[in-house]
């Protein structure tokens, strides 16, 4: 499969020249040319398919003319450790709880997929080392770093802002050692994201070592998203709940939404999609105007979607030809603020027991208010509560429980490597690597 870049401007990509620059070089986002429906009989039987069987069909549609079956479907194995059920919240609401892998949030599919891609790739062409850079503000920094833990052929440098990340996100990407060396910047995250695009930049270096980008617009760790709708699809097949099936997607650079779209063109009988914001409405404003305003994001308590210009924004309107009227078919928007944030957190968990994040509200309460009669819903549940620990706790005036596989994270030992912003130190410090 080829990919283009939805600036036209860049010549086409392989599936491993995707991944592996990340972004094309007119600074576009790499699109497949051909999105593959699947056949009549797949959507007949997905009700008594495994998730790992799904996700196989589905993969194979996206990448299998690029990799042999018997590979796709070991690297989609391996991805897949961890369940993502879909739990009933209330009647005609269930959760798609994406918060069940290692780092407890939904980045954590993307990131260990694109991992073992790239490895495969490595081992194929018997490449040297491949060197991940990224910058973190906190949970990018976890998923990218867990999902390639012990990756073979490959070298992850995480570079986050010092003191400025939770101890509980820092413990993440700290502790692990192995392949993964984190690096303390003495500056903000802006300083962590320059150092890296000028070490992406930067001749001698790139002579020195292969360099390469984590990012989140990358085609392996965005496609591999698709997964879980289908997965959803499935198990309100199974309970008989699907034939009116809405979909709603807490969204920041609105990546994750954009791969459920994906499914949609391959025939997922999904009715329509929203998209759920806190006060950061770029996407909503675009919905009601027909006019794509970007701006500074504002921070909220639900802060992985405080982002001002959605990055994947581009894929949706590529996959819409630009039709601004296309796009509000499929997809509506619902905004809220800290406050109704708060107060959803608060009466869900109260009536129910049912205890949600603060991504996860918006979608919950987008469904609340915008079901209509026959329809069901199903929300992504982006990540575990207690990922917001302080948050949630105020909320609900109560302890949350934190998850095992977080407390092991605490009670690791922090390693990381200090690092001034200044470019030379860091450039001088991988020349010696
Ligand atoms: C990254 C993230 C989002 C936003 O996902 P996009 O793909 O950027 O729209 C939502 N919730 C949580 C918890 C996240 O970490």
């Amino acid at each position: 499969m080829k990919y283009y870049s939805t600036n036209r401007q860049a010549a086409d990509a392989s599936l491993e020249e995707a991944v592996v620059k990340g972004l094309a070089s007119d600074k576009g986002l790499f699109m497949p040319y051909e999105i593959k429906p699947l056949p009549a009989s797949f959507y007949d039987e997905i009700d008594r398919l495994s998730f790992q069987e799904i996700a196989c069909r589905v993969a194979g549609a996206f990448f299998g003319d690029d990799i042999p079956a018997d590979t796709l479907d070991q690297i989609v194995c391996d991805t897949l450790s961890f369940d993502v059920p879909a739990v009933k919240v209330k009647e005609n609401i269930y959760s798609l709880e994406l918060f069940h892998g290692p780092t407890l949030a939904f980045k954590d599919v993307g990131a260990r997929f694109m991992a073992r891609l790239l490895g495969y790739f490595i081992r194929k062409e018997g490449k040297k080392q491949v060197n991940v850079l990224v910058a973190t503000s906190g949970d990018t920094g976890s998923a990218v770093a867990n999902g390639f833990l012990g990756v073979d052929g490959i070298q992850v440098y995480v570079l986050y802002p010092k003191g400025k990340v939770s101890e509980i996100q820092e413990k993440q990407f700290t502790t692990l050692g192995q392949n993964i060396t984190a690096i303390e910047v003495d500056g903000t995250f802006d300083d962590c994201q320059a150092l890296v695009k000028n070490a992406f930049m930067d001749k001698e270096l790139n002579a020195h070592m292969q360099l390469t980008s984590a990012n989140s617009i990358n085609v392996a760790r965005f496609l591999p998203q698709a997964f879980y709708y289908f997965y959803a699809y499935a198990q309100l097949k199974k309970l008989g709940k699907a034939d009116n099936l809405v979909v709603c997607v807490p969204s920041g650079n609105f990546g994750n939404i954009t791969a459920g779209l994906f499914g949609k063109r391959m025939g997922l009988p999904v009715s329509r999609f929203i998209a759920a914001n806190n006060r950061n409405d770029i996407f909503y404003q675009y919905l009601k105007t027909g006019q794509y305003n970007p701006r500074p994001s504002v921070s909220t308590i639900a802060n992985a979607m405080d982002v001002g210009d959605p990055s994947n924004f581009a894929r949706i309107l590529d996959l819409y030809h630009g039709s601004h009227e296309a796009i509000c078919a499929e997809i509506s928007g619902a905004i809220y603020t800290d406050g109704q944030i708060r107060e959803t957190v608060r009466e869900v968990y109260d009536e129910t027991g049912y205890l949600l994040d603060p991504h996860g509200a918006c979608g919950y309460r987008a469904l609340s208010e915008g079901l209509k009669p026959g329809e069901t819903g199903v929300f992504l549940e982006t990540a575990h509560p207690a990922k917001f620990l302080q948050t949630v706790e105020d909320i609900i005036g109560a302890e949350v429980k934190i998850p095992e596989k977080l407390q092991a994270f605490m009670k690791g030992t922090k390693q990381s490597v200090q690092m001034g912003k200044d470019f030379v130190s860091f450039k001088t410090y991988l020349m010696e690597q």
